[in-house]
């Protein structure tokens, strides 16, 4: 087997842990062709002021002894094998770093033996790439389920963030899926250990969404009890897809919109503050309806529209097309005495007026009736 194979055969076998957003979902052509970032292993992730790094995201071995029933490296599923020694792996990873192919390293593992042997092996490699070759970026490194408290330890000390997949939102979820993980010992536990450690880009977590049959607000829950009591810093969430010669491989794919529904709320949970029973409105047999979450949240919300120059913050955020910058520059303006009277004038501080007007009244008029001659 050359190191080649293992690059590309434990990158491809990476690509199912979303807790590093990868953006594009474009097909490259034809398996021998530059450019397929997916196939190679390297995906993108975004820095809090938002500028993209590559990372180099691989597993560190394929060949795992649990038996979660939609991974094609469980210990049911037919497959090749392959497994990094920890100096290739730190060779490969300092010769795409020193290429400038990436930024930095995103590492997992499937349990090989058992969750300490392959974290120890996942420990040495990043040593060397954090010792021998000196490598100060950024490293994320998965946690394993089960992992022992000491290693979880020492993988804070030389990693920038940490995580450990819930994948499902509860406990008999969770057992759907696989008869040895347990949520609250291998998985809870160790996201406690995690939160007791001082990590630089803290910790995060996926879940599989439509993989046990969970319904959104199952989801949404879980995901405001994570950044409530594990002080996560993201939750990420990745549509089911059946993989061929999994025991799952004949259930339905989850559709990607349902992924991108629960991103919109999670979103307005994070950075609006918007408690989960906001929500609980809007929500049709506990799934969320579809079209934009905001949208149908906003015509709960408002019995008629807010005028422009005396909403509250709280009142801004939840007009469709107002964002929290918008809807701060607003109350920083009527704090200087300016009055907003124009529409030209919200398009300039970021609003979208396509989707905020029906809300809205400037000038106190809506939308119906205005008549802004100086746009
Ligand atoms: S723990 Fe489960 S999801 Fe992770 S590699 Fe093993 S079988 Fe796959």
């Amino acid at each position: 087997m050359t190191l080649l194979e293992k690059v590309q055969a434990l990158g491809a076998a990476g690509k199912w842990d979303t807790c590093a957003s990868s953006a594009s979902p474009r097909k490259v052509q034809g398996g021998d062709r530059i450019g397929n970032v997916a196939a190679s292993g390297i995906c993108h992730s975004f820095t809090e002021n938002g500028r993209c790094v590559s990372l180099f995201k691989t597993l560190m071995n394929n060949d795992c002894s649990y038996d979660c029933k939609y991974c094609q490296n469980s210990a049911y599923c037919q497959k090749k094998t392959y497994a990094y020694e920890p100096e290739e792996l730190a060779k490969v990873f300092m010769h795409l770093y020193l290429g400038n192919y990436v930024e930095g390293l995103f590492l997992s593992s499937a349990v090989h033996q058992d969750p300490d042997e392959s974290t120890m092996r996942m420990l040495d490699a990043v040593n060397l790439i954090r010792n021998k070759f000196n490598f100060q970026g950024y490293v994320h490194f998965k946690i394993l389920p089960g992992t022992g408290k000491d290693l979880v330890k020492q993988a804070a000390v030389v990693s920038d963030r940490l995580s450990i997949n819930i994948e499902a939102p509860s406990k008999s979820r969770l057992a759907e899926v696989t008869g040895i993980k347990s949520y609250d010992n291998d998985i809870i536990l160790r996201q406690k250990w995690i939160r007791e450690e001082k990590i630089p880009s803290g910790q995060t977590t996926q879940m599989v969404v439509g993989g046990s049959g969970e319904s959104d607000i199952e989801i949404l829950k879980a995901a405001e009890w994570e950044y409530d009591t594990m002080k996560l810093r993201r939750v990420y969430y990745s549509a089911f897809t059946p993989i061929p010669d999994t025991p799952m491989e004949k259930a339905e794919k989850t559709p990607y919109e349902r992924e991108h529904q629960l991103y919109q709320v999670d979103f307005m949970m994070r950075k609006y503050d918007i408690r989960l029973d906001e929500f609980r409105d809007i929500l049709e047999d506990g799934n969320l309806p579809k079209g934009d979450p905001k949208m149908h949240l906003a015509e709960r919300f408002f019995d008629q529209p807010v005028d422009v120059n005396n909403a509250s913050y709280e009142e801004l955020i939840r007009v469709p097309g107002i964002g929290p910058q918008s809807a701060y520059r607003m109350t920083e303006l009527r704090k200087n005495g300016v009055k907003l009277t124009k529409r030209s004038e919200l398009r300039s501080i970021g609003v979208v007026l396509k989707r905020a007007e029906p809300f809205l009244k400037i000038n106190g008029m809506t939308q119906r009736r205005i008549i802004d001659y100086a746009q």
